[in-house]
């Protein structure tokens, strides 16, 4: 009939306007690269952030004890604690709740939200079993994974940049989450002091410091992102793990680089005489200030500073009296959280429905990569084809109701349906019915839905297994060098790699198809369960005051 032909013509147009061809993809992949290099010659150079983590060292299995980790990421936050056993010891245990966050708390007060989470995690640390207790006098220490494009420029704040996915609470932004968590743990009841918070990101040059009211603490703080947590993670289980994605409710990247690849971070040094003798006239000063109060001893060893970062976070803790010893550690990589959700290209296949996703989603002309990539939008980009077909009669005169309703289709059961193998597609008759309330669909109705899913899903997967290779261009791991065997690892997390398997494989299929067959033998990509969260309460180990 006129209105088959005409709903096809909608899908035949749609598949069109997503095609991505090797040609294309590679295009993408150069457009990533490019904005790469841009991002790290100067603090607003690019879409991308590439925010520079300060971790630039990452567990080494030694780590031992007991420790926490937070993990709001889009839909669900994580608490879970874990306990590392040292030298070839590994993970001994681990135990971990997961809760949804309610949607009025994503959109409400900043308090609001920080209280949920931190009342949970109190709910938690209160269940502590007798084989789970932290040493003691020592305190519980925390990995906070903060899954949001956040600038850490000191050593007590980590400040949001911009609320992504469904999150908007103005007054969140430009805040200090670190602080605001804080405080929210203090409504709790939890004792606890966030001066004394040794971010992640500078643990790696205050590699040991002594605090003499620490032990009086019950929480250390580290914050660190989800990508950057997975990246932790799959480096604890493989070494050769430099690269990490996280493709669930939202999508990000993170990997190494190399110290003298970030013109941004060495626009920061001073030159290491000045920051020797400033840290010397700090710490003269703070001595003479405080001695009135006479809080402890401060010694200082083997200077060797790089990064007025580092300078301040010292200083920082220095007025809040703690005593330090500085060990002379300093790196020549840093861990690059490239924010590539952010990403846009005008190679990128766009169609209209993603520019009215665009236009009405919270955060409209930002994160264009993520929406046409993330487990948030495809289910959302589905319903919008959808929609437009039932306008044009598709499910027959009327428009079904439940249709209109912006995000009633998850990436969850967009997936179920592209899965179903059922000879009558019964999966995709069911849910049709369950959550369209449409009903009588004929099985050629059912295989169009099935195509619908399968562009969607597989112009999402084809299209980050280019920003993929446009990392390893960065990198210069997607070729392969004369006389040497260079390994590469990719650590992902997520619950769309891990749930949608069409899309995991097109990714996976896409990124060989890319690399060819000999550069593909060199890289792996590798599950990382749980990445963000015990790569987080790693971190907080590995950056440990007490170990
Ligand atoms: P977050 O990104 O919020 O930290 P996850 O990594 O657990 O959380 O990812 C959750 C997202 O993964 C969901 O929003 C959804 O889009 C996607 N997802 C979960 N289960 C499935 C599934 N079975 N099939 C496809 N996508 C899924
Ligand atoms: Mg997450």
């Amino acid at each position: 009939s006129g209105k088959w032909v005409k709903a096809m013509e909608i899908v035949k147009e749609f598949e069109e306007s997503c095609r991505t061809p090797i040609s294309k993809l590679k295009q993408v992949a150069d457009a990533m690269t490019v904005e790469m290099h841009a991002g790290l010659a100067s603090e607003g150079g690019s879409k991308l952030k590439m925010l520079i983590t300060y971790v630039d060292s990452l567990p080494t299995g030694d780590e031992k004890g007991l420790f926490y980790a937070l993990d709001l990421g889009g839909t669900n936050f994580r608490v879970l604690r874990v306990l590392l056993g040292g030298k070839d010891g590994g993970i001994l245990k681990q135990q971990f709740k997961e809760v949804s966050i309610p949607p009025n708390k994503m959109t409400g007060s900043s308090a609001a939200l920080f209280d949920y989470i931190a009342a949970e995690l109190a709910n938690f640390v209160a269940q502590e079993e007798d084989d789970f207790k932290p040493t003691s006098g020592r305190p519980r220490e925390l990995g906070f994974t903060f899954s949001f494009p956040v600038m850490q420029t000191s050593i007590a704040s980590g400040t949001l940049l911009r609320w992504t996915k469904g999150f908007s609470i103005d007054e969140t932004v430009g805040q200090d989450v670190v602080a605001e968590l804080t405080k929210a743990l203090e409504r709790q009841g939890l004792e606890m002091r966030v001066s004394a918070l040794v971010s992640l990101c500078y643990g790696l040059l205050l590699s040991t410091v002594y605090d003499l009211d620490i032990l009086q603490l019950t929480f250390e703080l580290d914050t660190v992102n989800d990508t950057v947590g997975t990246l932790a993670g799959g480096k604890y289980a493989n070494n050769d793990v430099v690269v990490s994605v996280i493709l669930g409710t939202g999508s990000n990247a993170a990997y190494v680089e190399r110290a003298q690849a970030i013109p941004k971070w060495h626009g920061l040094l001073p030159k290491s005489g000045e920051m020797v003798s400033s840290l010397l006239i700090a710490i003269s000063k703070l001595c003479y200030l405080e001695s009135a109060v006479s809080v402890g001893h401060y010694y200082v060893s083997n200077m060797v500073y790089s990064s007025s970062f580092k300078f301040s976070c010292i200083w920082r803790i220095l007025r809040g009296s703690y005593s330090i010893l500085l060990s002379n550690h300093v790196s020549d990589m840093g861990v690059i959280n490239m924010e590539w959700g952010n990403f846009r290209s005008s190679h990128l296949p766009l169609t209209e429905y993603d520019q009215a996703l665009d236009a009405e989603s919270l955060n409209p002309g930002e994160q264009i990569y993520e929406k046409v990539i993330s487990g948030m939008y495809l289910g959302e980009i589905f319903r919008r084809v959808l929609y437009r077909m039932a306008k044009e009669g598709f499910f027959g005169d009327i428009v079904p109701p439940k249709l209109k309703e912006p995000f009633i289709l998850g990436t969850p059961v967009m997936s179920a349906m592209h899965h179903d193998t059922s000879p009558d597609l019964k999966v995709v008759a069911n849910n049709l019915k369950d959550i369209l309330e449409i009903s009588n669909t004929s099985l050629k109705m059912r295989k169009v839905i099935v195509q619908l899913c399968d562009i969607i899903a597989t112009r999402g997967a084809r299209l980050s297994a280019a920003g993929l290779l446009g990392i390893l261009k960065k990198m210069g791991r997607d070729t392969i060098k004369e006389g040497e065997k260079q390994k590469t690892v990719i650590a992902m997390d997520g619950g769309l790699y891990e749930h949608y398997e069409e899309y995991r494989n097109s990714l996976e299929n896409c990124l060989k198809e890319l690399l060819g067959e000999e550069v593909s033998k060199t890289i792996k990509i590798e599950h990382s369960n749980d990445g963000s969260g015990i790569g987080a309460a790693l971190l907080a180990a590995s950056h440990s005051q007490y170990l």
